[in-house]
């Protein structure tokens, strides 16, 4: 069996629908699992929702209709009008909508997971009906009762132990199945999500537990390339590259895997494919076990929105042992992962995501031992297979704030 992954912008609208469904049907004899995201931005304007919600402002009504409205615009365009797909929909908005009438009175986490969840199974329905209008066998299937996660609400982990046997029994048949990523549910059956960009990772994860052939993730790109398009138009195609390597650019922050989506497949050796749903007949990218892919070319990735923070001990001390490791424990004590660092004789800089309460947090809990300066609106610049012409193409006429190369790789953080 294999298992496909679409995500929004490959389900963006009607045209996208059609397209994917194209794709689909060429496989409708075989045993496919179909791991769908939520539609376009959807995920995004449910996030609006929640945010109304729990400011208890009313404008948590109308953010919920135009997510209402964008769906509705895309079922016309696809079904006739008395199809059943309508009263599904129908009673899932009318239910959200019971939902977020009420003040909320659990935790904001939990409440974004009931809320947010919703995105993945409207854009399922609506897979599975049109499926179905185009003659193809498939089941719908709610992952929820299946991919069993803890309750770390917005952040959950799944516990593969207990979801194993539940997946294996729900996908064992031969046949089509549409399916949501990036939302699980709790032992308890409480819904749950596994943090922004994690359907990705609901494909690697079903692949490992169902030891699938492989996973293909169908994206609005021609494959891996070596830049994001939209900074770069000039990026080109990655034919193939090692887990490593995808792991390596995940982790810098490419937006075009989700980084926990690798290291299941490797270690089941599964390849992975990333293709174009625009253009099914070109190759894509490969994500193979393999150490003889070794001439890339530069790779490019851009992280925005960076802080450098940089702390110098009060009492003119070194920035010895003693001052790194309470340095790395309010970091720890914050979950604040740390882009980039480097050391000098009498300060230490971080990059790090900018958050704005938990870096007012951070600042605070270090300003009783350390001057502190900071600065804001900063881009990393992360470049894999580096030569000194793709360094100077990235710096010129630009501020360096920080710069760090080791053998494969450079960081950089300009102004
Ligand atoms: P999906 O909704 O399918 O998960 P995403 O928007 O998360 O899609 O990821 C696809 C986008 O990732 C592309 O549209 C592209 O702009 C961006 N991207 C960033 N880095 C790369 C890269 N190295 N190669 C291809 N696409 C990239
Ligand atoms: N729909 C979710 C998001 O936008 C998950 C995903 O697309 O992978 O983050
Ligand atoms: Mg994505």
């Amino acid at each position: 069996m294999q298992v496909f992954k679409f995500g929004g912008a490959s389900l963006k609208d009607a045209k996208s629908i059609m397209q994917v469904c194209e794709i689909i049907k060429n496989y409708k004899d075989d045993h496919l699992v179909i791991v769908v995201s939520a539609m376009g931005k959807t995920t995004n304007a449910l996030e609006e929702v929640h945010k109304y919600y729990i400011e208890n402002n009313d404008k948590k009504y109308e953010a919920l209709n135009n997510v209402k409205l964008y769906h509705y615009n895309l079922l016309k365009q696809i079904f006739k009008e008395e199809d059943e797909v309508y009263f599904e929909i129908e009673k899932i908005f009318f239910d959200l909508n019971n939902y977020i009438s009420y003040n909320y009175t659990n935790f904001i986490e939990y409440e974004y997971d009931q809320i947010v969840s919703i995105g993945e199974i409207l854009s399922s329905k609506i897979m599975y009906y049109y499926l179905r209008s185009l003659d193809i066998n498939v089941k719908w299937i709610d992952i929820r009762s299946g991919l069993i996660t803890d309750d770390y609400h917005r952040e959950a982990t799944i516990l593969f132990e207990n979801a194993s046997s539940k997946i294996k029994s729900i996908f064992s048949s031969k046949g089509l199945y549409v399916c949501q990523g990036f939302i699980g549910g709790t032992e308890d059956g409480i819904s749950t999500t596994l943090g922004r960009e994690g359907s990705d990772y609901t494909a690697a994860a079903l692949a490992y537990i169902l030891d699938a052939k492989s996973v293909t993730i169908w994206k609005d790109v021609p494959g891996v390339l070596n830049a994001d398009p939209r900074i770069m138009p000039e990026a080109i195609k990655l034919d193939s590259i090692s887990y490593k390597e995808a792991i390596e650019l995940s982790y810098y922050g490419a937006q075009v895997i989700h980084p926990k989506t690798i290291k299941p497949l490797q270690n089941k050796n599964i390849p992975l494919y990333v293709k174009y749903y625009s253009d099914p007949n070109n190759s894509g990218t490969k994500v193979i076990n393999t150490d003889e892919i070794t001439e890339l070319p530069p790779i490019y990735i851009y992280k925005y929105n960076q802080v450098v923070v940089s702390v110098m001990p009060k009492d003119f001390s070194f920035i010895a042992e003693e001052n790194l490791s309470i340095i790395f424990k309010h970091l720890a004590e914050h979950k604040i992962k740390v882009n980039l660092m480097q050391q000098s004789a009498v300060s230490f800089s971080i990059c790090i995501d900018y958050n704005e309460q938990k870096l007012k947090s951070l600042l605070n809990a270090l300003s009783y031992k350390f001057n502190i300066l900071h600065n804001k609106n900063l881009t990393l610049v992360t470049i894999r297979h580096y030569t000194n012409e793709a360094i100077e193409k990235i710096i010129r006429n630009k501020n360096i704030i920080l710069m760090e190369v080791s053998r494969k790789t450079a960081r950089i953080v300009l102004k």
